[in-house]
């Protein structure tokens, strides 16, 4: 199957690939091995004047390699420069703070009868990251920063939309100055996955992506006990209560369920509003949601642009009519629009039922299904009834409900009175089949890491 690049706005082909040849891979895993052979005799000091170096490739190139993405994946021009930003950012973060994040754990000699005892960090070797489209190059430095720094190399499986992207990484690393073979791209489709996996030199892998993806990774990597991170999809909560700011929540919520037109595993996309300002909050979130632009990625002017792939539009589209046909209302939005590009409007949604599928799917564009409950214990018994456990965001000045949502919600972060984001110095990752494993902060760099015991008598 080719690889090939795509433009969203118009459904024109940019660029094809050939997949590599299992010889092609094979090379490439020896080159990852023997890097990390390399890599691993260097100092922290060496590692991160090279991670800073990416940091500043990645700023002076920023507009060219933002224009890529948007023409690969239909992120608006402005979100991808922002993209690029947060990527250097966790660059020089992870520079800064990879030694102390793995600087050995003392242990009192005398309670364990040694001379000197100690924990050490060491790296794994080998890493092997499957990573999605929609944020294409934040999902891979959110791996590859914290990994190279720890010593490991990695092996990047890029979605087969963002192929121009993924190129583009494999370069950036070896560019700054890491050895060859420390990061490469593989341009190979998702059934290569399973070779490259099993190979005895590849020691791990985490995987950004759908929960399907993530239940195949871990069958695989679970019978070649390989140990995995995995970061999946979330159908978050929104949950607005009766001393919320309503105009700043109804403002967030929108940003919230739009960026990246819609296509973000934090994104709120359940709405769950307390009666007594349900009314209010749905019309200012309607209002702002119907003010939105859609149109060309690239113009300063355009908040949305189009979905990144045709099947992900009909996917959008057929939980709408699923929801309409069995009752919904919609507020606004609703249509997809004639014409080429895949296109998907701001689309609000009220009247959710249980049977209805947007109640137990992510869906992912710009479609919002909204709530409406009487207590806060309706709220959180609503935000927990999902498969999914990633982000948590919660509106009210109250601190006595901030203590229980923060407590109750079942969410790998839980954001109150502003937008879910990740941040470098906090740790991310989900629950139940959001996955498991944790990426950014201390956690992120310490689990592709052998924790070694060190007693010496
Ligand atoms: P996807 O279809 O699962 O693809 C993600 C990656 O996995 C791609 O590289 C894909 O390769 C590969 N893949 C797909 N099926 C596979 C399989 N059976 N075995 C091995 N690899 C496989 O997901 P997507 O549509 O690109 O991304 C959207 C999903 O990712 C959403 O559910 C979203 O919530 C989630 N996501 C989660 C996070 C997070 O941090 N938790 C962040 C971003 C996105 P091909 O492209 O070659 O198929």
């Amino acid at each position: 199957m080719p690889i090939t690049s795509t433009n969203p706005a118009t459904g024109e082909v940019l660029k094809t690939f050939d997949p590599l040849t299992d010889q092609q891979i094979d090379e490439a895993i020896g080159r990852a091995a023997s890097a990390f052979r390399k890599l691993h005799g260097t100092s922290f000091e060496q590692r991160a004047a090279w991670m800073r170096a990416a940091a500043d490739l990645l700023e002076a190139e920023q507009d060219d390699i933002s224009a890529l993405m948007t023409q690969e994946m239909g992120k608006t021009f402005a979100a991808a420069k922002a993209e690029v930003t947060k990527c250097a950012n966790a660059c020089r973060f992870y520079a800064g703070h990879a030694e102390g994040f793995l600087a050995d754990e003392p242990v009192e000699p005398s309670t364990v009868g040694a001379a000197t005892a100690y924990a050490r960090y060491q790296p794994l070797g080998p890493v092997l990251a499957v990573m999605p489209w929609n944020f294409p190059l934040w999902q891979a430095m959110r791996f590859a920063a914290p990994a190279l720094m720890a010593g490991n190399t990695g092996l990047l499986k890029h979605a087969s939309n963002v192929p121009q992207t993924a190129l583009y990484l494999g370069e950036l690393f070896r560019r700054a100055g890491f050895p060859a073979g420390a990061f490469q791209t593989l341009l190979v489709g998702s059934d290569a996955v399973e070779t490259i996996l099993s190979d005895p030199r590849v020691q791990a892998a985490t995987l950004t992506g759908s929960e399907n993806a993530g239940r195949s990774i871990a069958t695989i990597a679970g019978r070649e006990l390989k140990k995995t991170v995995l970061e999946l999809g979330g159908s978050d909560p929104f949950v607005v209560l009766p001393t919320a700011d309503l105009d700043r929540a109804a403002q967030v919520a929108t940003t919230s369920r739009c960026q990246n037109n819609g296509q973000s595993c934090i994104a709120a996309k359940r709405f769950i509003a307390h009666t007594d300002v349900y009314d209010q909050f749905v019309d200012t979130f309607v209002a702002h949601m119907s003010a939105l632009t859609v149109g060309d990625p690239m113009m300063d002017s355009t908040d949305i642009g189009p979905l990144a792939t045709q099947q992900g539009r009909k996917d959008v589209e057929a939980q709408v009519a699923d929801a309409v046909s069995r009752g919904a209302t919609v507020r606004c939005g609703g249509q997809a629009p004639e014409g080429d590009g895949w296109w998907y409007p701001p689309t609000v949604i009220t009247d959710i039922t249980r049977d209805m599928r947007m109640f137990a799917e992510e869906v992912f564009g710009p479609v919002a299904g909204v709530y409406r409950i009487a207590s806060i214990d309706e709220a959180i018994d609503l935000a927990n009834a999902t498969s999914y456990g990633l982000g948590a965001n919660a509106w009210t000045d109250d601190p006595e409900e901030q203590r229980q949502l923060v407590d109750e919600l079942d969410a790998g972060a839980v954001f109150i009175n502003g937008m879910v984001t990740s941040y470098p110095p906090l740790p991310f990752g989900g629950v139940k089949n959001s996955g498991y494993g944790r990426e950014l902060s201390a956690a992120g760099i310490r689990e592709f890491c052998n924790l070694k015991s060190v007693w010496i008598g």
